[in-house]
């Protein structure tokens, strides 16, 4: 072995002795520093044991310590391009923030805020007191609590109002919600006693009552999000089960799952009900997602009838289930860009994702494709795909959105890889495959993520 190289590694303080290191430690942590440093010089080591020929000199071994100090110091979470189309992508983070829930979350982060303060009196205040009356005015609703998320909500409101008793639910509605939660499960967790009544696709009026002249004390509703049943099926209307549980004096509470503030039915897309349908017709309790098509952050909200909403409220578990004050600043900015639907619908992106037209979104994949087509040359045939892109996060689940992509066919090599070298950009580019084409769907890229999108397009597709 040739020993000649080793002695001609620097010490590592001499390198820490630069000038550059010192400006690097100015704004880097001395221990991180320190391990770029002394792993860059193992790596070097390694290679000279090798007998590979390398440059030793000092700039050349200090440009890859920086490059080790600027992988060590990365995000692990981090931004990405998402290029699926599937607009909450539940994996991906759900809903991306309108700008305006941005900024108030900026301002909540800062510095100190009135979270739990009432101002005029300057005695304690509550901390749902910021969105209470907005999410009263926006679902009809009496009173409201918000929570960690959905799954909280669901839990909290049984626990409080089904502990020890017997609730009954339809057969057709015991859904398993993404990474396992399980309405079932959840149910006995929070001590409430199942009653399930009906068959998987049919469950009637009759069966409802039949539990509740059992002594039934609670009807439950679930929202069936991520899947249909379809054919030879039945559920009564919500209306039915309202009079039902009147009629037994029970009181009737809805997991509705999304959650729709507004009507995206009368923009052609779904088939789910809004928050206020529930509450109009007279359910007691209603829980929805904040982050599913509301759009905003990670969010559970419970609203409806106000003798059962304080009870919740002064639940133990509230606190452990608690919403925190930077989520509780993105919703209360949400919630606000919803008191104008128009506006709602320009500046909420889930919301504008879901209904950008199609005209816009073939323009958009006729310029990405033209740009691509420029940049990549010989590595790869590009086409604009009519295709068509998911709602996501368990909401309608039959929904095909009718979009246009970028098809890139490789030449060099197969998609699959493409698409691992697309997940390695900076950003990493999220997309998949389709018939042998990587399929680029504009619906979810934002206007400020193109130049980033086609330059790691043009890089992946060339390496
Ligand atoms: C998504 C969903 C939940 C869970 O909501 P999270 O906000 O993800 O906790 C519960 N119930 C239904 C019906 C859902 O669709």
């Amino acid at each position: 072995m040739d020993q000649s190289g080793f002695r001609e590694l620097p010490a590592v303080h001499r390198l820490l002795s630069t000038e550059q290191v010192q400006d690097w430690l100015q704004h880097h942590a001395r221990s991180d520093v320190v391990a770029a440093v002394q792993d860059t010089l193992e790596l070097l080591r390694e290679k000279l044991r090798l007998g590979e020929a390398i440059d030793l000199s000092i700039e050349e071994i200090l440009e890859k310590v920086y490059e080790a100090l600027q992988q060590r110091t990365a995000m692990h979470l981090t931004q990405v391009i998402n290029a699926t189309g599937t607009v909450l992508h539940t994996n991906l983070g759900r809903a991306p923030l309108a700008t305006q829930a941005i900024d108030a979350v900026v301002q909540a982060a800062r510095g100190y805020s009135n979270l739990e303060f009432d101002l005029a009196s300057g005695e304690r205040g509550y901390r749902f007191d910021h969105v209470e009356s907005l999410l009263c005015e926006l679902t009809g609703a009496e009173a409201a609590l918000v929570v960690n998320n959905n799954a909280a909500a669901v839990y909290l409101t049984l626990q409080e109002l089904a502990n020890d008793k017997s609730v009954v639910i339809s057969r057709g509605e015991l859904v398993e919600i993404g990474g396992s939660f399980r309405v079932s499960e959840v149910m006995r967790l929070s001590g409430a006693k199942l009653v399930e009544v009906g068959t998987t696709n049919k469950t009637h009026e009759a069966d409802y009552k039949k539990a509740l002249e059992d002594g039934a004390q609670l009807l439950l509703r679930v929202h069936t999000s991520n899947f249909r049943i379809c054919g030879f099926t039945y559920q009564p209307p919500l209306a039915e089960l309202v009079a039902l549980a009147k009629e037994f004096a029970v009181p009737i509470i809805e997991d509705l799952g999304s959650g729709s503030l507004l009507d995206l039915r009368a923009r052609g897309i779904g088939d789910e009900p809004t928050v206020k349908n529930s509450i109009d017709a007279g359910v007691d309790v209603v829980m929805f997602s904040g982050d599913k098509l509301l759009g905003s952050a990670q969010a559970g909200i419970i609203c409806g009838k106000k003798k059962w909403i304080d009870r919740i409220k002064k639940n133990q578990l509230a606190r452990a289930v608690r919403i925190d004050k930077l989520t509780l600043a993105a919703l209360e900015a949400t919630l606000r860009l919803y008191r104008d639907e128009d506006k709602a619908f320009e500046c909420i992106p889930t919301l504008h994702m879901l209904t950008t037209d199609i005209e816009t979104l073939h323009t958009d994949a006729e310029r990405l494709a033209r740009e691509v087509t420029l940049s990549i040359g010989g590595y790869a045939r590009c086409r604009v795909l009519e295709t068509t892109s998911a709602v996501g996060g368990g909401a309608m689940p039959l929904e095909n959105l009718p979009t246009f992509a970028l098809a890139i066919y490789p030449l060099g090599m197969s998609p699959a890889t493409l698409l691992t070298k697309l997940r390695q950009s900076e950003p990493p580019i999220v997309a998949r495959v389709a018939r042998e084409e990587v399929i680029i769907d504009v619906r979810t890229i934002f206007d400020w993520q193109y130049e980033a999108l086609i330059q790691g397009i043009k890089t992946a597709v060339a390496r």
